[in-house]
Order: structure tokens, then C-alpha cells, then sequence
């Protein structure tokens, strides 16, 4: 079976991470499989593509697109239209997906336009916020794809609601299976600790870069606002995402960080020891919270919503507007759980046990097995009836 996996944005490349590894081992153990990586282009920079290919060791793309630092239509388009040239020349089997980003979007549309069968990882999320360009992505490679592999009960349900009912996969989530690796390495080969002078201490880690936050300026002066105020507690360690950075000197906005330090985007290793030692994490992003619940660290999450609804029902995750005092209040209700959990050494990782909302650690190898046993169902079906099954 021939797998064409699209990528082009960096939480893909930690997804896609998890399931090339598992691709390969299945490859080694005799099963007939083959995957060649389509990277889009459009994360570009070292530290936000390169670094990572390195660090978790996913194989080198087969085609680079080339196409990134463009506005949502233009990067769709164009990733559209380079994809299907690609498809076209050498027809995979399946078309994998991750995530909700316009390569996303790109990659589906491409596949199911040419009647590939399209497999989407991390399928059934929801913010119920169609203002979020990665709403919108979710929802429409959701509805063109023929396996929806889901991280969580939550997102299945979700799917049914919507009527998608056939070929959805409850498999775990694979950022899972890659923090429950990362975490001993990072701790081995990072030095980011002793580089910012924070071994030891307690120190808040903020990621941000949702457009809602960027590009409304009244919520990212609450955020820098809160970040100023959060700085005066304990040291505040920001590494900031490009459309971040783009924002705030586009609003002259440079100062407004005075007492935040500002490093540029981590490489994965430094970004996981950071994140399993801090003493709270404030952040938009949906990797970094649920890394947080992984992790054992409290999150604040400035966003009034989030998919990763089992992080707020648990009570590890608090939703807290872009509001200056909110931040500061949300100290009160993070630290005391930081120290229950584990201590200010971090040694917490939640277990892969029956209550893990996000699975059991192999939700790669189960998306392997499913692409795999559609395959040969497929295969099955089509050489009994003689024809090509339409699906
Ligand atoms: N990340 C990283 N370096 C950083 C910031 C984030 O390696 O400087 C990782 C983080 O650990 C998580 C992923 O990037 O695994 C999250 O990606 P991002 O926040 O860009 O996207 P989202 O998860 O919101 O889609």
C-alpha cells in the first residue's frame, strides 16, 4: 500500500511523527506498505520545519511544495493545485491528513478530487467557532474523508452529530505517543534549562499565535499586558511564533514585552523540557495545552474556548480570556495544582491507563492497522466483483 502523507505545518510534523515511525516498524515486520511525504512548505524556517524532522527523525520529503508566507486563499490555492500535479504523476493508495491547517485543507481537497481515499488524523475536533480559519479546515476535510481517525470519544461523538458515522476510527491521539517518548530524550539532550538560567526555578511558559489573538488587537495588549504583570511573580518564558512577532512590530508594540523573555521558536526537545518543568503554561495553542495535561503542568488557555474540552472537565486546563487581571488571578488556581501533581521537579506524566482521555500511547500503530485493513477490505471487495470499489 502506498501512503502519501502532506504536511507542511509544525504540529504536523510532531503528529506525522508518531505515525512514519509506526509506518516503518510495520514496513520492517514484512507488511506491505510505503509512504512518501509531500511537505507543503508552509512553515519554512529551520526552527519551525527542519528542526523537527531532525529531532524526531521522520524521513525527508519526497516533494517540497515550496509554498509558504502567503494569505489563507493564496496558500490553499496554490498548495492545491502544486498537490494534485504530485498526486496525479504517482497515485498513492491513501492520502493521509493531519491536523487543521491549510495544508490540511489542501491535501483533502486535492485527494478526494481525484477519488483518492483520504485518511484524516485527528478528525472530529471541534471549537464550534467558525471564526477560526481552523475551524472551517477541520470541518470540510472532515466531511470529504473516507477514515476519520479520532484522538478522543469527544471528537467521535462530534462526527455522529454531524451525521458522519462510516469509517470513524476511535484510535487515541498521537501527540500522546509522542510526548510519552519525548519527554526522557528531552530531559537527556536538552540544555534549554541552563541556557535561560531557569533550572530550579519556578517559571511560567506562555505560547501564542491563534489569529484571534494576533490580528484583534485589544486581546493581544491583553495578553502582553497579562505576560507583563505574570513577569513580576516569576520569570516569563516566551518563544514567539512568527505571526506573533509579525503583529507586534507591525503595532510597534516591541516594548510592550519589558520583562518577558522573548526567545525565538524552540526546537521540539528544548520546547517538551520546558514545558514538563514549568510551573504553569499559558498558551492558544492546541498542542501545547494538551502537552500540558500530559505533562502534569496546570494550562491556562487564553482563548474562551477549546477543543481539547477532557483538559477543562479534568480541571487541568482553565479558559481564561485575553484579560490582564484574569491572568494573574488564574497564578492562584495553576501553582497549588503544579505542586500536587508532581512537585517542582516535573516528573509527572499522566499514565497511558483505561482514564486517559487521549488513548493508550499506540494510537500510531491502530492508524496503521486501520489504513491497512481498509486497504485490503478494498482490495478483498474489488477482486470479487471485478470492479474498482467506488470508496
Ligand atoms: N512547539 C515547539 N516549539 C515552540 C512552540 C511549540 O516545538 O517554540 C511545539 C509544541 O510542543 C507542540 C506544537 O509545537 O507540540 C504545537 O504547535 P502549534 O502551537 O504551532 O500549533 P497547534 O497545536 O495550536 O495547532
Amino acid at each position: 500500500m502506498k501512503i502519501v502523507t502532506v504536511v507542511g505545518a509544525r504540529p504536523q510534523f510532531i503528529k506525522a511523527a508518531a505515525v512514519s515511525r509506526a509506518v516503518t516498524g510495520a514496513a520492517e515486520a514484512g507488511w506491505d506498505l510505503e509512504e512518501s511525504i509531500v511537505h507543503t512548505g508552509q512553515h519554512y524556517h529551520d526552527n519551525m520545519s527542519a528542526s523537527f524532522f531532525r529531532e524526531l527523525g521522520i524521513p525527508e520529503p519526497a516533494h517540497h511544495l515550496g509554498i509558504g508566507g502567503l494569505p489563507h486563499g493564496a496558500l490553499t490555492g496554490r498548495i492545491l493545485e502544486r498537490l494534485e500535479a504530485v498526486l496525479v504523476t504517482t497515485p498513492p493508495d491513501v492520502v493521509l491528513v493531519y491536523g487543521d491547517t491549510d495544508s490540511t485543507l489542501a491535501g483533502a481537497l486535492a485527494a478526494v478530487k481525484l477519488h483518492l481515499p483520504v485518511a484524516h488524523v485527528e478528525a472530529g475536533l471541534r471549537s464550534f467557532n467558525r471564526e477560526m480559519p481552523e475551524e472551517i479546515n477541520r470541518v470540510v476535510a472532515d466531511h470529504v474523508s473516507n477514515l476519520l481517525l479520532c484522538p478522543t470519544g469527544t471528537a467521535v461523538a462530534n462526527l455522529a452529530n454531524e451525521g458522519v458515522r462510516t469509517g470513524v476510527h476511535l484510535v487515541g491521539d498521537v501527540m500522546y505517543d509522542v510526548a510519552l517518548h519525548a519527554r526522557t530524550r528531552a530531559q537527556g539532550l536538552s540544555g534549554i534549562h541552563g541556557i535561560l538560567d531557569l533550572a530550579g526555578r519556578p517559571y511560567a511558559l506562555v505560547t501564542v499565535h491563534r489569529q484571534e489573538n494576533t490580528d484583534t488587537p485589544d486581546r493581544l495588549a491583553g495578553i502582553l499586558e497579562g505576560l507583563r504583570r505574570v513577569a513580576r511573580r516569576m520569570p516569563v518564558v516566551l518563544p514567539l511564533h512568527p505571526r506573533t512577532r509579525a503583529a507586534i512590530v507591525r503595532y510597534g508594540w516591541q516594548d510592550r514585552l519589558d520583562g518577558v523573555r522573548v526567545v525565538d521558536p524552540l526546537p521540539y526537545l528544548d520546547m517538551v523540557a520546558l514545558e514538563a518543568d514549568a510551573a504553569v503554561i499559558f498558551t492558544d495553542s492546541g498542542g501545547v495545552q494538551k502537552e500540558a495535561f500530559f505533562y502534569g503542568v496546570a494550562c491556562v488557555t487564553l482563548r474562551e474556548e477549546t477543543e481539547w474540552v477532557e483538559t477543562v472537565q479534568l480541571g487541568r486546563n482553565l479558559l481564561c480570556d485575553a484579560a490582564p487581571e484574569a491572568m494573574v488571578q488564574a497564578l492562584h488556581w495553576a501553582l497549588p495544582l503544579r505542586t500536587q501533581a508532581g512537585g517542582e521537579t516535573g516528573d509527572a506524566i499522566i499514565s497511558p491507563d483505561a482514564g486517559n482521555p487521549y488513548g493508550d500511547g499506540h494510537a500510531a500503530e491502530k492508524i496503521v492497522r486501520v489504513l491497512c485493513d481498509t486497504h485490503l477490505q478494498k482490495a478483498t471487495s474489488s477482486h470479487a466483483t471485478g470492479k474498482d470499489d467506488p470508496t
